[in-house]
């Protein structure tokens, strides 16, 4: 079995606990036009390279003395969960020899669940609360997001749900309050909470794969974060910042 991938590294403390290796999973079912890996995005890219199961297992073993400060192996995309069966059983392998695991996702699979009992990291994102504008500008609504983080909420025990502030699409007060409304429907006491603001880190990126890079004045004021995260604090959320 293969995993099909356009990066790999290791990353301290953004991808999950401690001092991580990264891999980024090929192929993602969204289209964010803010995308940071527009590499990543198509199901074979310019950086595309397979492993197998058993290479990845092995390259990982041998990484183990660097998962310092309680790191481990962090999967990442694209989308990891759109090369699904591959991934559950590298993530039950690892599970099995005692490796931390941590899966960032955009939550779009009806999966996900099942990986729950292998990983202990989960990173969502959340990235609008309507689901006809996520559609409009991601290609999917957020319907199996939602309910993911519904059952995450209750039942993963080490949760971190990422809101990415974006201008003009999520940023505003309004829309803060509404992310709000929408949590406030969950018990969260178990997981964390991080605003990220918005980048053009990935922008040179999308020329190179011959993409258009579309977004215009998405940028977010620092003090906007601090104020929402303020707010948010003061309704119960557990804020953090990686
Ligand atoms: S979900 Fe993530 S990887 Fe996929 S397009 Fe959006 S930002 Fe890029």
């Amino acid at each position: 079995m293969q995993l099909k991938l356009f990066h790999k590294g290791f990353n301290y403390s953004q991808d999950g606990t401690g001092n991580r290796l990264v891999y980024h999973l090929q192929g993602c079912n969204l289209s964010c036009p803010w995308c940071a890996n527009p590499e990543g995005m198509d199901a074979e890219g310019p950086d595309t390279f397979t492993m197998t199961i058993e290479e990845m297992c092995e390259e990982i073993v041998r990484c183990k003395p660097m998962f310092f400060d309680g790191g481990g192996v962090t999967f990442t995309g694209g989308e990891a969960t759109c090369q699904f069966i591959a991934l559950k059983e590298i993530l039950t392998r690892l599970k099995r020899i005692g490796i931390s695991t941590a899966l960032e996702t955009n939550g779009t699979s009806s999966k996900l669940p099942e990986l729950f009992p292998v990983l202990d990291e989960l990173i969502m994102d959340y990235k609008h609360y309507d689901s006809k504008i996520h559609k409009k500008i991601m290609g999917l609504g957020n319907d199996v997001i939602k309910e993911n983080l519904g059952k995450a909420f209750v039942e993963h025990p080490k949760l971190l749900v990422r809101i990415p502030l974006i201008g003009k699409v999520n940023a505003s007060e309004c829309d803060i309050e509404q992310f709000i409304a929408f949590f406030n429907q969950y018990h969260f006491f178990n997981a964390r909470f991080e605003l990220l603001c918005y980048h053009e880190y990935g922008k040179a990126k999308w020329t190179k794969c011959g993409k258009e890079y579309i977004v215009q004045d998405a940028f977010v004021p620092e003090k906007t974060r601090v104020n929402y995260e303020n707010k948010m604090r003061m309704c119960g959320f557990n804020i953090v910042r990686t």
